[in-house]
């Protein structure tokens, strides 16, 4: 008799979750990410008890017809890639086709959506996985999908959740660093029925203002570089203004929010000594490179990427920022470097 038979898509479903939902935060930030590869204009964060009760987003995207709404939570079904090449040109955040198949069966989930074309919207109810109730309701143009009870059937999971206070700043991060950066969606938060921030603004400069403190932005050194193998665009902070914190650093790679150790020590290295102990410039830096340059598919999350090749990307990264830096270091000290 054969030993070996295959798991049943929501038992493979629950158990890949493990990589692609670690925590509350990556529910937000694989939501967000669907709704801005959506095309929304607006979209709307709900969260409750640290994400635990409840993860609401809404957004006023392009929605999806039934077939695709029940499709959207089946694993590897994705609407864009086709095939391995499309990774070379992609520029979609998504692409992996799992986050929804993941989550949808390590909660309650339920996914509400509606296309222009259409006179009411879809609501699909998912326990566990499995499709509950499917109903036709009246609702907006586009999508709106709220997880609750987050791992209610991975109890080892549930168990491991930190503190709300902890559960809840990385969720904010999440936000934050989308929220900061695509300037041209207006960007709206509620945490427990309180509204934290409301970003309406499309200039990232006042955006920044809002969030930092009205004159933040004065405090920015800007940065525009390009040439045929990478863009620099975004701001650094003045040497007389550094952050003490590593959390400000925000690295986008076409659009996607990413951490890398080679760009955060390169930004190190460009402030010297300018930088005192455990000090850490503000940083808000968007590259742009070919897609078939960087490697997005390094892991589940997506939050690495690895370059083609890291030394051109340095090379080009570090004379850039350093350059900037030397022409606002009015320091007594300073060696000016034109
Ligand atoms: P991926 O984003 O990698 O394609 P997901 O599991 O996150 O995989 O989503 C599956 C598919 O469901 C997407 O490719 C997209 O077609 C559709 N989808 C998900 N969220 C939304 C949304 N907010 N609005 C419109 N379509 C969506
Ligand atoms: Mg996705």
């Amino acid at each position: 008799m054969a030993k070996i038979s295959r798991l049943p898509d929501t038992v493979a479903n629950k158990i890949s979750a493990g990589e692609v939902v670690q925590r509350p935060a990556s529910v937000v930030k694989e939501l967000l990410e669907n709704a801005i590869d959506a095309g929304a204009s607006r979209i709307t964060v709900m969260i409750k008890d640290a994400g635990k009760e409840l993860i609401r987003i809404i957004d006023n995207g392009t929605g999806m017809n039934r077939e695709d709404a029940l499709l959207c939570v089946e694993r590897f079904a994705t609407s864009k890639i086709s095939g391995v090449d499309d990774l070379d040109t992609l520029m979609s955040l998504g692409f992996r086709g799992e986050a929804l198949a993941s989550i949808s069966s390590v909660s309650h989930f339920e996914l509400k959506t509606r296309q222009a074309s259409s006179s009411f919207a879809l609501k699909f109810r998912y326990e566990g996985g499995v499709l509950a109730e499917e109903s036709e309701v009246s609702g907006e143009e586009g999508t709106s999908i709220s997880v609750r009870n987050l791992f209610y059937n991975v109890p080892a999971r549930r168990k491991f959740l930190k503190s709300n206070a902890t559960e809840f700043r990385h969720i904010f991060e999440s936000v934050r660093s989308l929220a900061l950066a695509y300037a041209d969606i207006e960007w709206r938060m509620y945490n427990d029925d309180e509204e934290l921030f409301h970003f309406r603004n499309p200039d990232i400069r006042e955006r920044l203002n809002y969030y930092y403190g009205s004159d933040f932005s004065e405090g920015l050194i800007s940065i525009t570089e390009e040439n045929d193998y990478l863009s620099i665009h975004g701001f650094i902070g003045k040497p007389g203004m550094l952050k003490r914190h590593k959390a400000d650093q925000l690295f986008y790679i076409n659009r996607r929010i990413i951490q890398n150790r080679m760009l955060s020590q390169a930004l190190q290295q460009a402030y010297g000594e300018l930088l005192e102990d455990r000090q850490a410039p503000f940083a808000m830096l968007f590259l742009g490179i070919d897609p078939s340059r960087v490697d997005v598919n390094v892991h589940p999350a997506k939050l690495e990427v690895k370059f083609e090749d890291e030394r051109s990307v340095r090379n080009m990264f570090y004379p850039v920022v350093k350059r900037a830096v030397q022409l606002h270091d009015f320091s007594p000290d300073a060696s000016f470097v034109p």
